[in-house]
């Protein structure tokens, strides 16, 4: 690299910290910091002002075009602000759908208008989405959605019900795969929607989950209306636009996120956190660090965290260039996935019966958030598809295997 565009690269990076410093919460990073409530009202607003502010200074929001609100960079400079943010690690930004997988579909199938109206305000958190897709019978069999749409004038009136829609208690827009022919045949029958959260006739119920948190929630659409214009691609072909949502969430929309949390770039390929318990936790009087197993690994994982590290960075370099990386992506989620909940279970090891040990007990080491984590990571092999439907995807797509009948 020439040294003038090294020097370019130190001065941003010069930049980003005197932003950070700026910027960042007061106290963040410092044992006095109190974090809002994970869930709650302030903690989403923080993430939205977070976004806002990275928007704003231009270190989020690539790889989409201008005139949709994006932020054009270099590789080299994005690679420079994804680690400075990782390493000193940032708020949680408000909502990953609206970037991860509205704007992706948006980009592919959306109208001109509808590009220009909600892309903006995706990248800068301003409005957050959420995706009203899983039904009490129809999860891992999309096509069986119930929920239908009947046309009156130029609305549709909605009805039926979601389930497990994560984020719809703060969410200002969502997307949903509608019945707008209840005579044609599965995958032909659906259409697709963004339609407004304030619209009369929906509604949230917060669901607990054994966490104790309320991600997600059951919504339902009771004569709710939706302006015809809100379709996304053509009446009758929101199959297709549902898969592109599908391809996008199972890919996380790596190519879009400024990272928030200390995770992968760390120099112990984000396995610090676990050294540092396994020195501080003693398992029969014995040190965990100082077992050879338990280092073996923690290590295992380091090697892992690279290998998913140059893997998505192949993929956001392929999504730049515009190639499908949907079977990849496939791959990717069902190993990061089942990965997150083997650490989990490392870490229960390591810990004994003191993982049980919830927020608010005073036994409980980091005000429970490994018990936290060893609970949230349950639901990760379920989320954004089971990994047992990615495996079918692997198997028909990549291997050529026979379709499966189950
Ligand atoms: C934390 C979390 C957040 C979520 N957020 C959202 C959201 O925001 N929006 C949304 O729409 N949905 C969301 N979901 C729902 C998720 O997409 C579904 O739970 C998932 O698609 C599975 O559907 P299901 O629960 O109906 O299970 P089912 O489809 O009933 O599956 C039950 C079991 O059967 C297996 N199975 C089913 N069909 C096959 C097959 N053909 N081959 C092999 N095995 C099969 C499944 O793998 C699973 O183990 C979320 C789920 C979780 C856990």
């Amino acid at each position: 690299m020439a040294v003038e565009e090294t020097g370019k690269l130190d001065a941003l990076r010069q930049e980003i910290r005197a932003f950070l410093r700026k910027n960042l919460p007061k106290g963040w990073g410092t044992p006095e910091y109190v974090a809002p409530e994970r869930g709650s009202k302030e903690a989403h607003e923080l993430g939205k002002q977070w976004q806002k502010k990275l928007y704003d200074a231009g270190y989020t929001g690539f790889g989409v075009p201008k005139e949709y609100g994006g932020i054009e960079r270099s590789r080299e400079e994005m690679a420079v602000i994804r680690e400075e943010l990782t390493h000193t690690g940032a708020p949680p930004l408000a909502g990953s759908l609206g970037p991860s997988i509205v704007l992706p579909t948006l980009l592919r199938y959306g109208k001109e208008w509808q590009k220009k109206r909600f892309i903006p305000k995706i990248l800068s958190g301003e409005e957050s989405w959420c995706e009203c897709f899983s039904e009490p019978n129809a999860g891992s069999d999309l096509a069986n959605i119930q929920k239908t749409g009947v046309r009156d004038g130029d609305e549709w009136v909605v009805n039926g019900q979601s389930v497990w829609t994560s984020g719809a208690k703060f969410a200002d827009w969502g997307v949903a795969p509608v019945r707008t022919d209840l005579k044609a045949p599965r995958h032909r029958n659906l259409s697709y929607f963004v339609f407004d959260c304030k619209s009369p006739g929906f509604e949230v119920r917060p669901l607990r989950q054994m966490t104790g948190d309320s991600e997600f929630g059951e919504t339902f659409f009771d004569n709710m209306r939706i302006p015809h214009e809100n379709m996304v691609g053509e009446e009758g072909k929101g199959w297709y636009v549902a898969m592109a949502t599908l391809e996008a969430e199972r890919g996380g929309g790596f190519q879009f996120l400024a990272p928030s949390r200390r995770i992968e770039l760390t120099s112990l390929g984000g396995v610090d956190n676990f050294v540092e318990l396994a020195k501080n936790t003693k398992r029969r009087g014995k040190v965990v660090w100082e077992d050879p197993v338990f280092r073996q690994r923690i290590a295992q994982f380091a090697i892992e965290n690279e290998a998913m590290r140059y893997s998505r960075e192949r993929m956001r370099v392929k999504a730049q260039k515009k190639q499908t990386t949907g079977n990849e992506q496939s791959i990717s989620s069902i190993f990061s996935r089942e990965k997150n909940q083997r650490q989990a279970n490392m870490v229960a090891e390591i810990m004994g019966a003191n993982i049980q040990f919830m927020k608010g007990d005073k036994r409980a080491l980091d005000d429970g958030s490994w018990a936290y984590t060893f609970l949230r990571t349950r639901g990760n092999t379920i989320e954004t598809g089971t990994t047992e439907i990615n495996r079918g995807i692997i198997a028909e797509r990549m291997l050529g295997l026979p379709k499966s009948r189950a």
